[in-house]
């Protein structure tokens, strides 16, 4: 890890949290890829210090609107997010004097919530099952207190560049740096599309377009051909084409069922020791699918966007997966053969 720290008589400390963004580990996986000869490495975003990827585009966010003066000292943060986007905001936030309100679907799990106000920040909780343009969704609320909250500035992930300028500024570069550019593959799930368009256009660039970009979105969702229908996993996947996606980066955007996702999930805790949320287990069913025709000299660098401890009522919880359909089967122990 190559942290900006500072040397102060003998001690090495990072002079806030903030300074610990970025520089997350690759690390193989070794049981999920029983019979594949490639080589298939994990890049662990859960140990941002925000607990996500999204840590990453909240700094530079946050940055960006101070230097325009779209956010102002005592300003108020308000922004429609599933979680892992407001708590990188709030965590900049909180340091630098800003109130920050968050607008969360139903569907978002109460741990990812009480995570939010520990932080400090307000949370507002909205219904899933309703248009994305009707006033109740959680994009038309935001906009709603956007417009009565004086000093609010709103980052909106989904249009702001400064979010796929972030990956394409560290995350991509991360990468290439670690694989010592003998990256072949990467993987990444499509939420706003800002990781996979900042980090894929990067390493498609650097790489003399020869790095092959694969994006996986859950089943239903627009991003692989779906009309938007709901899905459980989260973070993922969209009813809409956000501006901060250009299709054009990835080769190629592969559909995974909950089930798949969630069994993957699973196995990456049980097989792997690496506890991360749903959309992680989704991004390597996608590269494992992707990885099955590979030779031996190939690299596919998959990013796990968040930690599992904010799913272990849901995707964890037996009763949970056997209530929404998913077999024990599907939960447990389903072999790579059978789900990937
Ligand atoms: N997984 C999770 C858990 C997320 O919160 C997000 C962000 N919405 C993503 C994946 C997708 O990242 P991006 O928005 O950069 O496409």
């Amino acid at each position: 890890m190559t942290h900006p720290t500072r040397t102060h008589a003998d001690m090495t400390y990072a002079d806030s949290v903030v300074e610990l963004i970025g520089d997350t580990p690759l690390v193989r996986l070794n049981h999920v890829t029983d019979g594949l000869a490639v080589t298939v490495l994990v890049k662990l975003e859960y140990l941002n210090p925000g607990g996500s990827a999204k840590d990453r585009i909240a700094e530079r966010i946050i940055d960006a609107a101070e230097r325009s003066g779209q956010l102002e000292p005592g300003g108020t943060i308000i922004e429609p997010t599933s979680g892992n986007t407001g708590v990188g905001l709030a965590l900049v936030a909180l340091q630098r004097g800003y109130r920050s309100i968050f607008v969360v679907p139903d569907k978002v799990g109460q741990d990812k919530i009480d995570v939010l106000t520990a932080y400090g920040a307000e949370v507002v909780v909205t219904p899933t099952a309703v248009a994305p343009d009707s006033p109740e969704s959680y994009y038309g609320v935001a906009d709603r207190l956007v417009r009565e909250t004086p000093g609010a500035y709103k980052p909106d992930q989904f249009s702001n560049q400064n979010g796929p300028r972030s990956h394409y500024e560290t995350t991509g570069p991360e990468i290439w740096r670690d694989t010592a550019g003998r990256v072949t593959h990467f993987v990444a799930g499509v939420g706003t599309g800002g990781t996979i368009t900042g980090a894929g256009r990067y390493l498609r660039e650097v790489s003399g377009d020869t790095v092959r970009i694969i994006g996986a979105d859950p089943e239903g969702s627009v991003y692989s051909g779906g009309t938007g229908r709901p899905y459980l996993v989260e973070g993922v996947g969209e009813d809409f084409w956000p501006g901060v996606y250009d299709p054009t980066v990835p080769h190629e955007v592969l559909a995974v069922s909950d089930a798949d996702a969630f069994a993957m999930t699973r196995r990456l805790a049980r097989e792997e020791g690496i506890l991360v949320g749903g959309s992680s287990g989704m991004a390597v069913v996608a590269a494992l699918r992707a990885a099955a025709t590979l030779g031996p000299d190939a690299v596919v660098v998959v990013l796990l966007p968040d930690g599992g401890r904010g799913y272990l009522g849901k995707i964890f919880n037996d009763d949970w997966m056997q209530h929404h359909g998913f077999s024990q089967a599907a939960a447990g122990s389903a072999g790579a053969g059978t789900t990937v």
